[in-house]
């Protein structure tokens, strides 16, 4: 299938490592040019020797931060085609054992760059009839316990992908949102060793995930957001697409 995605230019937070990496190295071999917004400078290196790619390697978090990345991609390409939002961290700020300061602080290190970049690449998107991609997680919808502030952000981007999807019909830019449950990044590996015994926590885990009994690989993940920013997918808006082997709709105790 041809993917049409050639020469198209597509900003990723968090587009060095993880899930954003896959999704990075996917559009490079599609022919896409992936704008990594990412302080993790070795792992963008690596990607960058792989074809066309940018790094922008700060960590965003201000409003300022994202106008600036969408002023740069503009200097670089004086285009953009798609935004993944994807940068976030499952920091564990919950209800009794965190403070209204650390929630709020979470709470916007996950989610006001969602806004400020969709913001500012907007009228880019609009020129293009691009594509938006939230990054959400499963915890939005099943819960975690104790993290608070990162399940109201990832909450909030499912809200936003149908509130931004309906708004932007009239420019017929498509928004997307894809729930990963268990995929091994290293996010996931730094908090699997917060646990006593990290590898027979992450036995237990695996042994949840009704289809293989195996994690969802980054790639996986990768597929479907390519394949969502691609013309392929145009007719596709407003979706919340479960990419978890089955881990938040089917029965776990089978
Ligand atoms: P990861 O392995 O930590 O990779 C994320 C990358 O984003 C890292 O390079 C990180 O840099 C960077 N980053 C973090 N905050 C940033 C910011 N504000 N600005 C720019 N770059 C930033 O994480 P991942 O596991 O791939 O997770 C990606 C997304 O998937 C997150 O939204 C996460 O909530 C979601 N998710 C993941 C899983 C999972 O099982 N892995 C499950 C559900 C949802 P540093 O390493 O320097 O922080």
């Amino acid at each position: 299938m041809n993917l049409n995605l050639s020469n198209k230019v597509i900003l990723i937070s968090g587009g060095a490592k993880g899930i954003g990496g896959a999704i990075s190295r996917g559009l490079i071999t599609e022919g896409a040019i992936p704008v990594m917004i990412d302080p993790s400078e070795k792992e963008g290196a690596e990607i960058l020797a792989l074809g066309e790619a940018f790094q922008i390697p700060i960590r965003i978090f201000a409003a300022a931060d994202s106008e600036k990345v969408v002023q740069l991609t503009l200097e670089k390409y004086g285009r953009i085609d798609g935004l993944v939002n994807n940068a976030g961290a499952n920091d564990g700020v919950g209800l009794e054992n965190g403070s209204p300061e650390a929630f709020e602080k979470s709470v916007a290190k996950n989610l006001n760059h969602y806004y400020h970049l969709a913001h500012f690449a907007l009228p880019h998107l609009k020129k293009a009839k691009g594509s938006i991609i939230n990054i959400s997680s499963k915890t939005a919808v099943t819960g975690q316990g104790g993290t608070s502030g990162y399940t109201a952000a990832k909450g909030a981007q499912l809200s936003l992908t149908r509130e931004w999807a309906v708004e932007l019909l009239p420019y017929e830019i498509t928004v997307n949102a894809i729930i990963p449950a268990e995929v091994f990044t290293p996010l996931y590996e730094n908090w699997i060793n917060t646990f006593p015994n990290p590898s027979e926590r992450l036995a237990e885990i695996t042994a949840k995930i009704p289809l293989g009994k195996r994690m969802t690989t980054p790639e996986e993940i990768a597929a479907m957001a390519i394949f969502l920013l691609s013309d392929k997918a145009e007719h596709i808006t407003g979706q919340h697409l479960f990419v978890d082997g089955g881990y938040t709709h089917l029965d776990r105790a089978l």
